[in-house]
């Protein structure tokens, strides 16, 4: 309350919370009187707080999200993708390893790719179907084409798949052939798709929008939980920032930050945070060391030829070299690899 609030004032506050149901907790001090209001947050919107007389301002404590919270969630959650009998975990006890082309291009160029990442240790297969460009000339990905090549390679290895959904209409026939739908940094706030997500009955992996803020992002996956869908994975995949020299800046405060507050799994995108091949690995250890719960990454049989995201694209040597710090490092920090646990959940 503002100084010069009346006992007026304040019992007039007290009084319009305990209409609405809440219970307020005045402390008085020695010039400015605090009121506490406990109960149901909705209800306290409608009383429009800051419109009445000797209100100087009203703080929210509570998380604005509820369901993604760890306030009433307090152990964090293991999401399991893929088909019963062989789905892979990813949560707080193990580590998982997601690898792919940035887009399906063809039966051969996925099955390809499917293979390297399998080689190399990966246990879930990524690409996009459906690609989310900047330009509406740059290629928009095979659509329906790419998800029955997406099913096919997934049969073929044994690898569940998580692909793009851009569009909300789209996601039905998504679901269909995937085994994870991905909501893409540009689709973050597309609140009309993430319910549609919400819906499809498939765990979801939400990246972070390039200028959202954690707490955006958090609302963004209550959209999804809300819809009854708690299987949601986030990923950072580096926001904007004034740094040219990388295509965004990976968040890596981010994977604790997260942590601490939603009981999700978090991921990182070294791929599309850097867009360089050369900072994947130690991007990638930076990431594991830090606690996240697994890496996405991009990989392709023939970088130069590749339709989307060449550069960022991994093969080779510098696949090996991610393989063994993905092997190696997760132990350290007190981590089991996710392909020991496929099946049991
Ligand atoms: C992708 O993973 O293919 C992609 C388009 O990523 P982002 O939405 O993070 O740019
Ligand atoms: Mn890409």
């Amino acid at each position: 309350m503002s100084p010069d609030a009346t006992a007026e004032d304040v019992a007039h506050v007290v009084e319009k919370v305990e209409g609405v149901g809440g219970e307020a907790f005045v402390s008085k001090g020695v010039v400015r009187t605090i009121i506490g209001l406990v109960g149901d947050l909705e209800s306290f919107h409608h009383l429009n707080l800051r419109t009445l007389k000797g209100v100087a301002d009203v703080h929210r404590i509570s998380d604005p999200y509820k369901l993604v919270s760890r306030q009433h969630h307090a152990d964090r959650s293991t999401v399991w993708v893929g088909k019963e009998g062989k789905r892979v975990p990813i949560g707080p006890d193990t580590f998982t390893f997601l690898a792919g082309p940035c887009a399906v291009e063809s039966a051969e160029q996925t099955l390809e790719a499917a293979r390297m990442a399998q080689s190399a240790g990966a246990t879930i297969l990524r690409g996009g179907a459906y690609k989310p460009r900047t330009s509406p000339y740059a290629f928009q990905g095979l659509g329906v084409k790419g998800l029955e090549i997406l099913a096919d390679v997934s049969a073929a290895t044994g690898l569940p798949v998580v692909t793009e959904v851009v569009d909300a209409r789209d996601v039905p026939v998504v679901a269909e052939h995937a085994d994870m739908l991905q909501i893409g940094t540009r689709n973050m706030a597309n609140f009309g798709l993430l319910q549609a997500a919400g819906d499809a009955g498939k765990p979801v992996l939400l990246k972070r929008g390039m200028t959202a803020t954690i707490e955006e992002w958090l609302m963004a996956a209550e959209y999804i939980a809300q819809r009854g869908n708690l299987d949601v994975v986030l990923c950072e995949r580096g926001i904007r920032t004034f740094e040219p020299a990388t295509r965004n800046t990976l968040d890596v405060s981010a994977v604790p930050v997260v942590q601490a507050t939603s009981h999700l799994p978090i991921i990182i995108d070294p791929s599309h945070a850097a867009g360089r091949k050369d900072l994947v690995v130690p991007l990638s250890r930076a990431g594991i060391a830090v606690g996240a719960d697994g890496v996405i990454v991009d990989v392709h049989p023939d970088p130069e030829t590749a339709l989307c995201d060449g550069p960022q694209a991994l093969l080779g040597a510098d696949l090996r070299e991610l393989a063994q710090a993905v092997r190696r490092l997760p132990e350290a920090v007190g981590r089991a690899q996710a392909h020991d646990f496929v099946g049991r959940g």
